[in-house]
């Protein structure tokens, strides 16, 4: 039993309650799972995983397309793929879920943590030319940190809770270094940036299908890339490094990442839906716009002018002062009331995981940790839940006021 303090952790069962967000399986998932089961292709070998791959390409834009069992693993084979070697330097979004920061040490970089920029809460390109012009130098070769002496390579723009980095100014400075551009877009698929997907944005990007993304494989995972021996050298990676598959000769040291058929059956049903759960992503959105945007002492979450967000999980900034009440404050209420909200995630800068990381700057996203509160946000949220959820933090507006 649950304790008001002992919250429930997102994704949690809610027993007649709002979940955060949790999957919608709404379409063909049945019907593609039994027919996985019928003709005997539930792993690695038969149609859905190559299906998938395809399509997913088609719908981002990109020429190709990588399948992996997470978006974690996806982000290790691109950082490997982008050129990121052990000892360089990666620019990386300090406001994100950890999976980026760590693939950066899982090939044996480092870490460099980008400031969040206070409008839409992404990355600031500011904070990167900043550290480039400042920190660092062009030896002839590569861009170097004076001072680690390290060589940068890329850059990691995480497009976070569905709205897209402002990309226009990244591209050009790491046109202008030679810094690859690896995405991370786990969190924005079907967003994008002056009319460009999200995905063909960098060098190559990354797409989760965990439970709770905007289309779900159970776990899994998509690399996308324009240039075909990249992606060619991430399927090897990801497939154990076959060279010879009869003889089992491998030249490398490669992964097991692949997705299963299983998995991506999955996912070519739910990528059907794509359109659907993104027109449900901004109904949610402007829902809670219209109900929420006379509570005092709440910023409410915004889309660009130069934007398409996917609105994964719309999130509010909680005043403190002039709503009476902290967001995490506000977060216990409702969770007494099996209302599910989630705070951002503990910048990087600030992880135990990466204690002695280089930051730029930093105090914008402690600022945006503090405040924000992400609301349910599930493809299959009822009215009455969304109603449930305003009247939650209406009501905890009034008990203080
Ligand atoms: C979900 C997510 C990932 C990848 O997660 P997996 O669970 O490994 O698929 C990576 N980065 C961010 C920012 C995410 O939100």
């Amino acid at each position: 039993m649950s304790t008001p303090f002992e919250l429930r952790e997102p994704g949690a069962p809610v027993a007649n309650g709002v979940p955060l967000c949790v999957p919608f399986l709404g379409g063909n998932e049945a019907r593609y799972l039994q027919e996985c089961i019928e003709t005997n292709f539930v792993s690695s070998v038969g149609p859905f995983v190559t299906r998938f791959e395809h399509e997913l390409a088609e719908r981002v834009g990109a020429k190709h397309a990588i399948a992996t069992s997470s978006g974690t693993a996806a982000l290790h084979i691109a950082l490997l793929v982008a050129g990121v070697e052990p000892e360089d330097e990666v620019l990386v979004s300090t406001l994100t879920f950890i999976a980026p920061a760590n693939a950066v040490r899982y090939v044996g970089a480092w870490p460099v943590f980008v400031d969040a920029e206070r409008d839409h809460w992404q990355m600031d390109p500011q904070r990167v030319i900043d550290f480039v012009e400042r920190t660092c130098g062009w030896d002839g070769t590569a861009l170097r940190n004076r001072t680690t002496n390290r060589r940068v390579r890329a850059i990691v723009p995480v497009h976070i809770l569905g709205h897209p980095v402002d990309m226009a100014p990244l591209r050009e400075i790491a046109f202008r270094y030679r810094l690859s551009i690896v995405e991370d877009a786990t969190e924005s698929l079907g967003a994008s940036c002056r009319g460009e997907a999200v995905g063909t944005l960098g060098d190559i990007a990354c797409f989760s299908f965990n439970g709770n993304k905007l289309i779900t494989t159970g776990a899994g995972g998509m690399i996308v890339t324009d240039d075909e021996s990249w992606a060619r050298r991430a399927k090897y990676l990801t497939t154990q490094a076959k060279d010879d598959p009869l003889e089992y000769e491998h030249h490398a040291i490669g992964f097991n990442y692949r997705l299963s058929s299983i998995h991506a059956a999955l996912g070519c049903a739910q990528l059907e839906k794509l359109d659907s759960h993104l027109e449900a992503k901004r109904k949610i959105a402007s829902f809670y716009e219209t109900a929420l945007r006379a509570v005092p002492g709440l910023r409410l979450m915004r889309q660009a002018p130069w934007a398409t967000s996917a609105w994964w999980l719309y999130t509010v900034l909680v005043d403190e002062h002039s709503f009476g009440m902290s967001s995490r404050e506000l977060l216990r209420v409702l969770d007494r009331d099996s209302v599910q909200a989630r705070p951002l995630w503990q910048p990087m800068h600030q992880s135990i995981a990466h204690a002695g990381a280089q930051k730029v700057g930093g105090e914008v996203a402690d600022a945006l940790h503090a405040e924000a509160l992400s609301l349910p946000s599930s493809v299959g949220i009822t009215e009455a839940q969304l109603d449930r959820v305003v009247a939650g933090i209406e009501k905890a507006a009034r008990t203080v006021q």
